[in-house]
């Protein structure tokens, strides 16, 4: 069998290179696997090159032009995310505006919240996405940051954690509780909130890393007007599965193309190292190998359902699979460079310290956005039918 894309998706992507070429700023083409800068703030050239990506319908391409798109199919749309990933280069640095808040504001949002929608995905506005609390993670339903309406206000007193971006955004997308006398799902609503309001306090919190990506969000008494809720008073929770519509059907790519670069840097540190004959990393290089096509090819499978309308199953395990692959590549990659996997000087370690750092980061990602555990239950219940535990 034979995987190959037809003239008009190589056209597509020819296109796509082209401006890619003219267009991508060296920086976004060495981020490879470090997230962010060490105080959590946006570097100048990828706000410019988000912006850049929208003004040429490159942001989300399946958007209409105003939007930051050119109406491309999900076919197209799979096209660009997998070149993107094969070149290594980000759309942006602050995933929650044009990920989660651009196309939520579209979906459930007033006209005038509609409207702030562009702004959010060419990266104009940063937006963060208040939900993990400290006693409402996996278990967001739990969450207790309370609103209570006030004439045409609400007063938010609570506290959220992990809120990515907190530091640099100017707006929070926050899930707040509304109603405490139903059950827990059906009182949760979703507010705006412009964090330079009196009564909110950011708080940096550092990554394993040293980086201070993330913050802690404190509202004491935070005035937030009426016409700031999103959709409907208590029905919050159906915006929680807010996400990117347009590129939920490829978003698997950037996981699985990721996985498969950093064999192909495994293979030349080996080689480099002198450890390619060695017939134990050969097999641990080969195994990795294998897992990475096997989750490549599963992705496609998902995606065909996908395009044709089915919902694809086979996507909740990507999230989980990748995620732990990438934790085992790097952790081969410190094997591999023995007693001096551990040096992290950019000066004297390989590759300025990448691996180390790409490490520790590849930890969050088995956290974030769900964590395996829970995808592991979402599996069991969802995928494979089991009762709940
Ligand atoms: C890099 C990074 C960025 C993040 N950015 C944001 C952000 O911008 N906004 C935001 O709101 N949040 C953000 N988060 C928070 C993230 O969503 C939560 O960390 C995640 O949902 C887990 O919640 P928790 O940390 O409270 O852990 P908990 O839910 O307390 O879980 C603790 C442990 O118990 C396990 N566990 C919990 N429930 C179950 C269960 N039912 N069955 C089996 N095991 C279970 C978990 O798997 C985990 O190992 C971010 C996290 C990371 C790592």
């Amino acid at each position: 069998m034979r995987l190959e894309w037809g003239a008009e998706e190589e056209a597509f992507r020819a296109e796509l290179i082209e401006f890619l070429a003219a267009h991508a700023p060296p920086e976004a083409r060495r981020r490879r696997d470090f997230i962010g800068s060490d105080d959590g703030s946006l570097p100048g050239w990828a706000r410019a090159w988000q912006a850049t990506l929208f003004d040429h319908g490159w942001m989300v391409p399946g958007y209409p032009p105003e939007l930051g798109g050119r109406n491309a199919t999900p076919v197209q749309t799979l096209v660009y995310l997998e070149e993107l990933a094969r070149q290594g280069i980000p759309r942006s640095l602050h995933f929650g505006g044009y990920a989660i808040v651009g196309p939520s504001l579209l979906e459930f949002g007033s006209e005038a919240q509609r409207a702030m929608a562009p702004a959010a995905i060419r990266g104009d506005t940063v937006w963060c996405v208040g939900m993990s609390e400290p006693d409402a993670g996996s278990d967001l339903a739990s969450l207790s940051t309370r609103a209570e309406l006030d004439g045409d206000s609400f007063v938010v007193n609570g506290q959220k954690v992990w809120t990515s971006y907190a530091m640099v955004a100017e707006k929070c997308f926050c899930y707040v509780r509304t109603n405490p006398d139903v059950p827990k799902h059906k009182g949760i609503s979703v507010v705006i909130i412009d964090l330079d309001s009196p009564g909110v306090e950011v708080r940096p919190l550092r990554h394993v890393t040293g980086a201070a990506e993330f913050a802690e969000v404190f509202f004491t008494d935070v005035v937030v007007p009426r016409g700031n809720l999103v959709g409907q008073l208590d029905d919050g929770w159906r915006i929680t599965m807010g996400s990117l519509a347009h590129e939920r059907g490829g978003i698997w790519l950037e996981g699985v193309s990721g996985c498969q670069r950093t064999v192909d840097d495994l293979v030349a540190l080996a080689h480099r190292r002198r450890l390619d004959r060695d017939l134990a990393v050969r097999r641990r290089l080969a195994a990795a190998y294998a897992e990475a096509q096997g989750l490549r090819a599963l992705g496609y499978k998902g995606f065909a359902g996908f395009a044709q309308g089915s919902s694809a199953p086979e996507h909740s395990y990507m999230k989980l699979a990748t995620s732990e692959l990438r934790q085992d590549l790097y952790e081969l990659g410190l094997d591999l460079q023995g007693p001096f996997g551990v040096v992290t000087d950019p000066e004297r370690a390989e590759e300025g310290g990448r691996w180390p750092h790409a490490f520790l980061v590849s930890l969050a990602a088995t956290i974030g956005g769900g964590t395996s555990e829970i995808q592991r239950n979402v599996i069991a219940t969802r995928v494979l039918g089991l009762p709940r535990g």
